[in-house]
């Protein structure tokens, strides 16, 4: 937990990515601040206590890495977490039995359980709308609704919600709005600034960038909300470890430039598969058809993210042959790294979903995912044709 420094505020976006949280060493002047390994600090004297204790508390790593984050989000401040789900999780224990959350339904396939499976052991109920319409989710709230959950990006389908209108839906019957904003990335946008109280990512997908490491984040700008998410996570102990914090610190350097290359290569290929005789359909919000394009052209400033999603023309079987032809597009889940992936929801990301969610919700056998990386655009087109030739 950690509160950005004034000074930095005027700097641009690019800038703080470098700067904020990577303050020289003022022992050695080394340009990048040692990573803290110590898991206890000496204290100034018995009941005194310095600035750190214990690093499940606080460890001068993660306090560099949540200081980053902050500045990035527009927060007070920032918590780093050992994985995506444990920060949704922390989110989450700020409930009570009783409560319910409203989210929107086509989630992330481990959010999706962890509201169904894990929640509802609490006795917290969930209901799934869609976050694109305001009268639904304004139907969905009831007097006990202590939580509103939606991603800036859906998942598989891009559906984009209006930030600022559920924001207001929330808070008109004083529920706390949390969004998952691991597609959008803070390059695209900040949800802070549309009114959201809570930001989440999944520090292992763009912030992370390189799939070699696992952590979440949240931030916020509200310093009581801070306080209470920090204390849940204290207690329960699902803290990031120095070594990865260093990891993540490392991936926002270079978050703005990776995430605007990889658009611009998602974009190039929307248009190109959209044009492809054994594909249906292309979603991505890029795409002037797609219906969440004029909001994510609206809060997204002027960028689409790198993520986009195909049906081919095929069973679920041809489907598979496809995703197992890619050389150069790795078959796996996860996303948001400089290495190009492809996978297919209904047997992969979201096959924890029930058969019927899926089938509702237009998680088709056809559709496929693909996470646009750094490689040469050409060198993807031409391995996605050759994989699209397998379908027979
Ligand atoms: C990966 C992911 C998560 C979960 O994060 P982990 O780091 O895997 O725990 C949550 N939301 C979205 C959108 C994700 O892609």
């Amino acid at each position: 937990m950690n509160s950005g420094n004034r000074k930095s505020e005027n700097l641009k976006f690019r800038t703080r990515a470098i700067h904020v949280g990577n303050e020289p060493d003022p022992a050695s002047g080394a340009v990048i601040p040692p990573v803290h390994f110590a898991s206890t600090f000496r204290q100034p004297g018995a009941g005194e206590w310095g600035e750190f204790d214990y690093s499940r508390s606080g460890n001068p790593t993660r306090a560099a890495l949540e200081r980053s984050l902050a500045s990035l989000e527009g927060g007070c401040g920032g918590l780093a977490f050992s994985s995506g789900m444990a920060a949704i999780h922390c989110v989450t224990m700020l409930l009570e039995s009783g409560d319910h959350i409203v989210a929107g339904c086509d989630l992330y396939g481990g959010a999706y359980r962890l509201f169904h499976k894990i929640c509802s052991r609490a006795g917290i109920s969930v209901s799934l709308v869609d976050m694109t319409d305001a009268e639904a989710v304004e139907a969905a709230m009831r007097p006990e609704t202590r939580l509103v959950w939606a991603e800036t990006i859906g998942n598989p389908l891009f559906t984009i919600p209006d930030l600022t209108e559920i924001a207001e839906i929330a808070h008109r019957r004083d529920a706390l709005i949390g969004v998952d904003n691991t597609f959008g990335s803070p390059v695209l946008v900040r949800p802070l600034e549309f009114g959201i109280d809570i930001v989440m990512h999944s520090a292992t997908k763009y912030l992370g960038g390189h799939s070699d490491c696992l952590g979440g984040t949240l931030a916020t700008h509200d310093k009581g909300l801070l306080d209470r998410l920090y204390y849940v996570q204290n207690a329960t102990g699902a803290v990031l470890d120095p070594m990865t914090c260093f990891l993540v610190s490392r991936g926002l350097k270079t978050l703005d430039v990776r995430v605007r290359e990889q658009s611009r290569s998602a974009m190039e290929l929307a248009v190109w598969l959209q044009q492809h005789s054994r594909v249906r359909r292309v979603l991505y919000p890029g795409l002037p058809e797609h219906p969440g394009h004029e909001t994510a052209a609206r809060q997204f400033g002027g960028l689409f993210g790198a993520m986009l999603c195909f049906e081919v023309d095929g069973s679920f079987e041809q489907t598979k042959r496809v995703c197992n032809a890619t050389e150069l597009f790795g078959l796996a889940v996860s996303l948001g790294a400089v290495e190009s992936l492809i996978e297919q929801p209904a047997s992969m990301s979201h096959a924890s979903y029930d058969a019927a969610d899926r089938a509702r919700f237009g998680i088709s056998d056809g559709l496929i995912r693909l996470s646009i990386g750094l490689e040469d655009v050409d060198d993807l087109r031409a391995d996605l044709e050759q994989a699209l030739g397998k379908i027979g």
